[in-house]
């Protein structure tokens, strides 16, 4: 097999393994870590696929890029990560509604997709870490908006050798999203409300990243900072397994032949979920379109229409919390590959970004844009197809997934493509109760999420997920709550 190194997109050359990539998180220069080629898998090993499980197929998909792992030391983490922590067997069950096909990727410990590369991404650090003789406790800091505050905190609990810190803004999260994470058992654990938006806990997480006073305590005491983020190469290969397997289930239902092309929606926020899928059809999965599905915040469905990007607007709250963004920070390895691979390029479209928070592309990368289909959904469309759907499958779709679903429609309308077409589906509508319970009906709306949760189980005919049972009898274990200037000394009481 053909050995794959890493090196950044603004043209540092490290030449890294993937374990090194993966401990680093991101590049010296401030790029992000792209492989020095994508693999490719002929019809042959497709037919082979056919056969694989999950964790099989993770194995060989995940194996391909991180060329410096022994198959032992991934299966190893693959079967940690995909385990009884998952509601099925099946890991990501797909199912079919009406015309369309769900990947359903929120069956694992809290319920959104963040955690299939979140359950994996510890034991990769882990064994990472062992083979570049690295004896140092990682520590990982993250703020959070949300979703991956929780999902990172289930992936590394009690994983030996790590710690991690998770600050939140104390005001800025839903109900059930912060009794998920102020009730996360593990000692290794420590989780921090603070005084502001998710912006103060961000820059000052940056800050503290980069703070060389305490990088000497913790090295003192045999720590290092790492990050969970999305950016990190260790959590967007992971990905890039669901889109086979999603394709894999079309094949087992009997539902395409070999080698048929099918199309993938995908509700994009930071752009990783949706670079795995345009990765997976680089690799050689039969993809005809790639749908980009955005909310309000449509800055992507602007840029891929008119080439250019621009984030200097208003940052719309809605419904479809985890893809409120405004700046995708996966997309520069996009513009990478369809710059053709030229660093000097990024660099300079990631400086005009700092700068003016704006960048526009040459007419040849636009015209490249057209790789994928742009698309976004309003509050009222978004609402409106929950309601539909349920009404015509009785079939409960998370406000998210129904970004994605929204477009879809919209794209049926206008290109009339009868492709065959997965909707990927990133969250459980028991994350988001309050806002799925008023698209089904306006009385819901001033009720609490916490409320709706077994009115939920009971209209939808849906089991309440066990993750959600437990949440409501667990302990709140985690009450630290502190102004943004003292995070450095919550750290520091916590580790050293
Ligand atoms: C993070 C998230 C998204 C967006 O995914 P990206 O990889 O950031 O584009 C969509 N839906 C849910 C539920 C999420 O948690």
């Amino acid at each position: 097999m053909k050995e794959i190194h890493y090196n950044s997109t603004r043209g540092l050359n490290g030449n890294y393994t993937a374990s090194q990539a993966i401990l680093k998180g991101i590049s010296e220069d401030g790029g992000l870590f792209v492989p020095d080629s994508i693999p490719f898998v002929n019809e042959e090993e497709l037919q082979k696929f056919k056969n694989m499980t999950y964790k099989e197929l993770a194995l060989c998909i995940i194996g391909k890029f991180f060329t410096d792992f022994t198959e032992d030391e991934l299966k190893k983490c693959i079967d940690l990560a995909y385990d009884n922590k998952f509601e099925s067997d099946e890991i990501v069950p797909v199912k079919k509604v009406g015309d369309v096909f769900y990947l359903e990727l929120f069956h694992g410990p809290t319920l959104a997709f963040k955690d299939m590369a979140l359950c994996l991404l510890p034991h990769l650090m882990q064994a990472a870490a062992k083979k570049q003789n690295l004896h140092k406790k990682i520590v990982i800091l993250t703020a959070t908006s949300g979703d991956t505050g929780k999902a990172a905190l289930e992936g590394f609990a009690d994983v030996e050798d790590t710690r991690i810190v998770v600050f939140f803004p104390e005001k800025g999260v839903s109900d059930i999203q912060k009794r998920q994470m102020v009730t996360q058992a593990g000692k290794n654990t420590k989780v921090i409300g603070i005084k502001g938006n998710f912006d103060d806990a961000q820059t000052e997480v940056k800050k503290i990243f980069n703070d060389e006073e305490l990088k000497k305590e913790l090295d003192e005491k045999s720590y290092m900072f790492s990050s969970a983020n999305s950016i990190n190469i260790g959590r967007l290969i992971p990905q890039v397994v669901y889109y086979f397997h999603g394709y894999m289930e079309l094949l087992r239902k009997g539902q395409i032949k070999l080698g048929e092309k099918i199309n993938f929606v995908v509700p994009t926020g930071n752009f990783g979920n949706i670079l795995a899928a345009y990765y997976a059809k680089k690799m050689g999965l039969p993809i005809n379109r790639l749908l980009c599905a955005s909310n309000d915040n449509k800055v992507l469905y602007d840029f891929l229409k008119s080439g250019i990007y621009d984030a200097e607007r208003e940052f719309i709250v809605t419904i479809s919390p985890s893809m409120d963004i405004l700046i995708s920070s996966n997309l520069e390895r996009f513009i990478y590959d369809i710059s053709g691979n030229d660093f000097l390029v990024v660099q300079g479209l990631m400086k005009d970004l700092n700068k003016n928070r704006k960048y526009s592309v040459s007419e040849n990368m636009k015209e490249k844009l057209k790789l994928l289909y742009g698309g976004f959904a309003s509050e009222g469309e978004t609402l409106n197809s929950i309601s539909d759907v349920f009404k015509s499958y009785h079939y409960l779709m998370d406000t998210h997934t129904s970004v994605a679903y929204s477009v879809y429609r919209k794209y049926l309308q206008d290109t009339g493509d009868d492709t065959k077409t997965i909707i990927v589906s990133t969250a459980s509508p028991f994350k988001f109760t309050k806002s799925v319970m008023s698209a089904l009906d306006d009385k819901y709306k001033n009720q609490k999420d916490f409320d709706l949760i077994e009115v939920m189980s009971k209209t939808a005919s849906l089991e309440v997920p066990k993750p959600i049972e437990k949440l409501m009898k667990s302990e709140v274990i985690h009450s630290t709550v502190c102004e943004k200037q003292q995070m450095k000394d919550e750290i520091r009481k916590f580790l050293l």
